[in-house]
Parts: C-alpha cells; structure tokens; sequence
C-alpha cells in the first residue's frame, strides 16, 4: 500500500504517464489507449456557450462583424488606432532602370515610411468617450465584396502535457508531447475572423482605407524639401486586402480590428535641374498599410474563481481593475455566504464556524456601469493523504470485492475520489471502489483524491 503525494490537478495525467512508464520498464505492456478509457479520471468538456449565433454565412459574418463594432462605438471601451505603413525595399523599381536612381528611393523608403506614419493620425478614445470620429467609417464592406473567409474559433487541447496546438496543427501525435490521439477539440472565448476583401469592389475603393490623398502629399511634401525633382501623381493598385477581427464569442466585445493592404504604388516624377537628362521617371514600390485598432473594455477580473480553503484560515483574493485609473476606485466585496466565509474590504478572506461554499463577488462601479466577478469559495478539512483498506487482493475471475478508501484525516471534507485500473483485462474497477475481476493476470488498482494531491493503489492478482 502506498500513500504518496502529487502535486496538483493539472497534472493528474502525469501519473498515468509514470505509471504507464513504470509499466513498461516492468515488462508488462499497455497500450496507452487502455490508460485514455479509464473514466472518471477526465472533466467532460463542455464548451460555454456563445452570445451571439454562430455566424456562417458571408452575410451573417459581415454583418456580425458591424454589429461588435456598433456594440463598441455605443459601449465606449478605451479605442486606440495605430498605423504602420511599410516599404518593401526589394520591390523597388525605376522606369529607366537605373541603379544610382534606385538606390536612392531604397535609401528614401525609410523616411518615408516615417512620413507616412507621422501623417496618419494616432488616435485614442478614452473610457466613455467616443471613437466615432476614427472608427465609424472605418467598415464599409458587404458581403459581396468578400473573396473568402478565414474563421478561427477552435483549437485542440492535448489531454497529457495540456497545451494548446492550433486547429491547423492537428496531429495524431501531440506536436508538443509526442503523445499518441491526445488532442481534444477546445472552442476558443474568441473568434479570429479574417475576411479576405475583394481589392477591386467599389464599397472597399470608397472605404476610410488606405488613405491615397495623404500618400500623395507626403510624396509632394518630399518633393518640395529636394530641389531635384517635382511629384507628379501617384498611382495605387491594391493587390490585397484583409480586414482582420478578433473578438470574444462570449461578450461579443472586440478586441481587434485591422485592416491590411498590400499594394503596387507607382509614382510618377519629373526631375530636373542637375539630374534634367533623367527627366520623366516612374518609381515603383510594394506597400503594406496596417490599421489597428484595440479596445480595452472596462471590467474586473479576480486572480481565481474558484478555491478551497481550510477552515481556520485566511487567504486573499486579488482583484484587477480595467479602467482608467484604478486606484480611483473601490471595489465592493461581498460574500453570499457569511456563516461559512466573510470578506473584507481588501479581498481578505476569513472562515467561520461552518463548513460549506460561498460566491465571494467584487464589483466596482465605473461610468454609471457596474463591472463584477466572483470566486467560489470552498470551506473544508483538505485531505492530506488517502489510504485503501486492502493493499493486495486476491480474486477468482469473476468475483467481486469493494474496496474502501480511508481519507486523513478522518474529517475530511471532501471524500470524492477517482478510481481507475491499469488492466481492464484483468480487473475492473467502478465509482463505489468494487473491484471485478475480469481475466488471469495481475495489475493495480487506483484512488485518486478529488483535489487530485493524493493516491494510493491495490495490487490484484487474479486466478482462473
Ligand atoms: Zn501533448
């Protein structure tokens, strides 16, 4: 019989995998598809549902998409706008073909990608205040104007080492953990929404985006401050255009929205004075134009939601604050349950007689809003070790006996526990600890304390 420590939860499959490996250096081989069914050891994921309907169709995301951004300009989450414009030096091109000429746009690019950049206007809406002004006309596309659609909305989980691989990495074998048929299907809080726009659609064309007017009077701008030559127009010929958007299925809150264009530029210079012989040049160039906009929403966010603690003692619950200026405000704890747990005006939380749960909820006020969060907070005697009252049974194919797992200390709250063979072919075992015995052979028998810290095991051998 053993009594040992684990370390936590998370890592409930990390003893199946020393078991599985101790397993094998016994000479005694199992399949890993065996240690996967063992029920009861794994939480059913059940995937929250989303705020919105799925949107499907083209129709349905662009117009879910206006939709989040008519939630934002009504709600007023902070909305800054940040524009990157960027030259791709190896695209650059001269109509003459000359070298000097074109070494010296390459050397230009660079500030002119500054100019550009200083000439959008970085924008910033507070907390409440309106970024109608920078974003209102910023999407003007329908459905028709969309090429195709890239929708992210799920993930895989591996079910061994629990990290993330993106929908697209799937694999048999767990990219991170080498695992076999360990990743499970995860839905995301957000949705990752990139609609590839049709750069030659009309509503695009008249759109906020790309700015050809300001292009051209950096341009001219440029020309001015150099005697050599004069800017005569510029001519833009969008290749692609994106829309990026990311927001949380959850909420319907926008974390994201971006636009991005690549396009072919081509500019049309006159020079003159020393470098007259050159005279009508055209200067081409690749561009990318990025707009970002991000949106902070006002909220608060506690450090857990959900805890035990012992009775007898003291913990504190953290609380974040998503506003302007957090300090400003107070966040109101209460606790739904002041027999079992209290909490003080800092998140300090204090058990009392009884032995039970209690919703510990923050909440603050900002804007005429209320923001909140809340923890459920258990309050118990933890297990501190779990024994079984048989460490080696004995069993004719067939028959069955019940073990029982005996919790220290003896008043332990929480007496739930997980049970789980390593041989099914040999023995079984069910939620209540009965042990049946299926086959010939000998294997181990497990108990797993709920909090996942504690377990003990059986050896059964079983006899024709
Ligand atoms: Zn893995």
């Amino acid at each position: 019989m053993t009594v040992k420590k684990i370390e936590w939860k998370k890592h409930i499959y990390k003893i199946v995998v020393v078991i599985l490996v101790l397993f094998f250096v016994g000479g005694v081989g199992m399949g890993a598809a065996d240690i996967l069914a063992i029920e009861g050891v794994r939480e059913l994921y059940t995937p929250a549902e989303p705020l919105s309907k799925l949107p499907e169709t083209n129709e349905e995301i662009v117009s879910y998409a206006g939709s989040v951004i008519a939630k934002a300009l009504e709600e007023k989450p902070y909305t800054q706008l940040d524009e990157i414009y960027s030259i791709d030096k190896d695209s650059v091109i001269n109509s003459l073909d000359n070298s000097r000429l074109n070494a010296a746009a390459k050397m230009a690019a660079d500030g002119i990608d500054e100019k550009v950049e200083s000439a959008y206007e970085s924008n910033t809406a507070d907390y409440g205040e309106s970024a109608a002004p920078f974003l209102s006309n910023s999407f003007q596309i329908s459905a028709n104007d969309i090429e195709s659609v890239d929708f992210r909305r799920m993930y895989y989980r591996c079910s061994m080492c629990t990290d993330s691989v993106n929908y697209e990495d799937f694999n048999e074998k767990c990219p991170k953990c080498g695992n076999m048929n360990s990743l499970e299907l995860r839905y995301s809080d957000n949705y990752e929404i990139t609609l590839h726009i049709k750069p030659d659609s009309d509503s695009f064309r008249n759109s906020a985006f790309p700015k050809t007017e300001m292009l051209e009077s950096v341009f001219a701008e440029n020309a001015n401050a150099t005697s050599y030559y004069t800017f005569k127009y510029l001519e833009k010929e969008i290749k692609e255009a994106n829309l990026f958007i990311k927001v949380n299925r959850l909420t319907d809150k926008i974390e994201t929205l971006r636009f991005e264009t690549l396009a072919d530029n081509t500019l049309s210079l006159n020079f003159g004075d020393e470098y007259s012989e050159l005279n009508d040049v055209s200067v081409g160039y690749c561009a990318k134009d990025t707009v970002t906009y991000s949106f902070s929403w006002p909220g608060v966010k506690l450090n857990v939601n959900e805890k035990t603690i012992e009775l007898g003692s003291t913990e504190v619950l953290k609380a974040t604050l998503t506003c302007d200026d957090p300090v400003k405000y107070d966040v109101v704890w209460t606790s739904s349950n002041e027999d079992t747990v209290t909490v003080d005006e800092e998140g300090y939380l204090k058990t009392h007689k009884q032995f039970g749960d209690s919703v510990i909820t923050a909440k603050f006020i900002f804007n005429g809003a209320e923001y909140s969060d809340s923890c459920l907070v258990h309050v118990g005697v933890p297990a501190e070790g779990v024994d079984l009252n048989h460490g080696k049974l004995k069993l004719k194919t067939g028959s069955s006996q019940t073990l029982v797992a005996e919790f220290d200390p003896s008043d332990t709250t929480n007496t739930k526990c997980f049970w789980f063979t390593e041989n099914k072919e040999v023995a079984v075992i069910d939620k209540s600890g009965k042990v049946t015995a299926t086959g010939k052979g000998k294997t181990t028998v497990y108990v797993i304390t709920d909090d996942g810290n504690f377990y003990s095991s059986c050896k059964v051998e079983v006899t024709d």
